[in-house]
């Protein structure tokens, strides 16, 4: 076998549909949306269409789309505008948190002396919806709750209604990175009381460098970043038209066939996690990655039942096997390449074991998963 990519958590394979709306744009569109003769105006038709069809998808506003260069700009503009125009005093987020939103909060912290709190976490790594209530009733002060739908490392993912819901009872504003949910998740925010959503595209098959953020209305966000009056007057900057056009394209294939795909990768994952069990009947997994209902059907966090040494090769071996996957912990090398989730978070004795994150997509196959088992046999034998 050539090669067999299972690092979907990290970015996605475009699809060919996606490529061919791209270079079309990139070929017969290129004007700037901002200027006002033909080209211009098409270019401004194609960015209205993309966020109409995302709004429509959403059960959202297109007023309330807007774009942005990916999921990390998405979250610095959420928490950063949020706390800065809408009288924040408290943040509360979770350990398990992207960088992108917990570096922002730890910034944001000191420059604003906030507040800032951290949901507790149950023992698979999930926050804990009661701690969150407690959090909520301690005081008056003003409150925005930032939790992350899906864990892009060890795949836990939050009962979202019943935060979301929480979170409006306790008049807090709610943001919740969907980086990793949206594409692969039904949204409709008007049954889900959100009041911001992020998102990037590489996550379900579009290109990298583009995403965007839901704002419910008058939620009275100024711009993060100054200059030109684009994207409704909410982000200063040329748009990435071509980006967003894959986007756009990449969203509608993603949720038209989000059924048939969530079924099929499932079968793929949990068809892995046999093979696995088989193979080690002791094999553990991390987080909530392998259970039902409690985590996302992409990705499984494996702690290998290797010795430390043994599996600091393991990542060179596959790759030299053609094999893509990540590595799912630093527990045993102290390195920041690994999952902070597990170093930081949940490192625990019994994670001293070293651990790989295998995520999948369409694109992979149960014969490209028995590969993969083959050479982890080939391997703990050797
Ligand atoms: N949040 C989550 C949950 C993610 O998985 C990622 C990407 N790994 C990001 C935010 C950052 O997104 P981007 O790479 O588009 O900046």
């Amino acid at each position: 076998m050539e090669k067999v990519y299972l690092d979907s958590a990290a970015t996605t394979q475009v699809r060919n549909e996606v490529i061919a709306k791209i270079q079309d744009c990139l070929v017969n569109c290129y004007g700037n949306p901002s200027s006002t003769h033909s080209f211009g105006r098409s270019a401004k038709t194609r960015i209205e269409k993309a966020r109409k069809t995302i709004a429509k998808q959403l059960n959202a506003k297109p007023s309330e789309i807007i774009f942005t260069s990916g999921g990390t700009e998405a979250d610095n503009m959420i928490l950063r505008c949020a706390v800065r125009d809408l009288g924040v005093k408290t943040l509360i987020t979770s350990k398990i948190e992207h960088h992108a939103v917990l570096h922002t909060a730890e910034e944001l912290a000191e420059e604003y002396s906030l507040n800032l709190q951290f949901v507790e976490l149950d023992e698979e790594g999930t926050p804990r919806l009661e701690h969150l209530e407690a959090l909520l009733k301690a005081d008056d002060s003003k409150k925005l709750v930032s939790l992350m739908h899906v864990n892009n490392e060890i795949g836990n993912m939050i009962d979202i209604d019943a935060f979301a819901q929480l979170c409006k009872e306790h008049e807090a504003l709610f943001h919740s990175d969907t980086v990793q949910s949206v594409g692969h998740w039904e949204w409709d925010v008007q049954k889900t009381p959100v009041d911001f959503l992020t998102a990037a595209a590489h996550k379900f098959h579009g290109p990298k460098g583009v995403g965007f953020a839901y704002i419910r209305q008058d939620s009275g966000l100024r711009p993060l970043i100054f200059g030109g009056g684009q994207e409704r007057g909410s982000r200063a900057g040329t748009e990435s038209l071509h980006n967003i056009v894959g986007l756009e394209e990449a969203f509608i294939l993603a949720y038209e066939h989000l059924d048939k795909e969530r079924r099929y990768v499932s079968e793929l994952k949990y068809y892995f996690i046999e093979r696995l069990k088989q193979l080690f009947p002791d094999v553990k997994f991390n987080g909530a990655s392998a259970l039902e209902n409690k985590s996302t059907y992409t990705l499984v966090n494996v702690c290998l039942p290797f010795s430390v040494e043994k599996a600091q090769l393991l990542l060179f071996q596959l790759d030299i096997k053609g094999i893509a996957c990540s590595k799912g912990s630093a527990c045993q090398s102290g390195s920041s390449a690994g999952s902070h989730v597990l170093t930081e978070v949940l490192c625990e004795e019994d994670l001293q074991k070293p651990s790989l994150r295998f995520s999948f997509s369409m694109y992979n196959t149960k014969e490209e998963l028995d590969y993969v088992v083959d050479v982890l046999k080939e391997y703990a034998l050797s």
